[in-house]
């Protein structure tokens, strides 16, 4: 519902700038962003995914903390990967991170509900989203998305 022509590229260049002023001084914020179709989402929840996503990893990187965001496309759908080299995540809680109020963040700084929120609306739209994690290097999300929703 509320589906609309969304332009993901300019949906990223927009969260980027949102984002700059939570952005640790020396926190390098990179994106390397191919053309892409416009995607049929309900973008403003889109946006909302990529503000989840791109805040953790802001959130996630220390000193000399790096933050790169990737877009491919191709006739079919786009992928968004979003990639920190903060601490990774601990395999024992692989499993929990997308529950609904799980969070390692400290009383006023996570309220556990942005990968939860952001998987509902990831698959709503027919995507996928996943993670790629090493301890002590960093972890990537992936974010899959079908240039166009089934129709019903
Ligand atoms: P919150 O950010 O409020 O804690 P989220 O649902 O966004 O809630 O994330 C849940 C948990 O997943 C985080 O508390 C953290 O432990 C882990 N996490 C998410 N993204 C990252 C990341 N890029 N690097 C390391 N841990 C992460
Ligand atoms: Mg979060």
């Amino acid at each position: 519902d509320n589906l609309t022509m969304f332009d993901l590229k300019a949906g990223i260049d927009s969260t980027l700038v949102m984002l700059r002023p939570m952005r640790k001084n020396d926190v390098d914020l990179t994106c390397e962003l191919k053309d892409c179709p416009l995607i049929e989402c309900n973008g403003g929840q889109i946006n909302q995914v990529l503000m989840n996503l791109i805040s953790n990893a802001i959130q996630a990187v220390g000193t000399h903390g790096e933050v790169r965001v990737r877009l491919d496309a191709d006739e079919t759908g786009a992928l968004v990967e979003i990639a920190d080299n903060g601490p990774g995540i601990d395999p024992k809680i692989h499993d929990m991170i997308f529950d609904p109020f799980f969070t390692t963040k400290g009383v006023g700084e996570g309220t556990g509900l942005g990968l939860a929120i952001a998987r509902r609306i990831v698959e709503q739209h027919d995507g996928r989203l996943d993670f790629e994690t090493e301890i002590g290097k960093g972890t990537t999300f992936s974010l899959r998305l079908p240039l166009r929703q089934r129709h019903f």
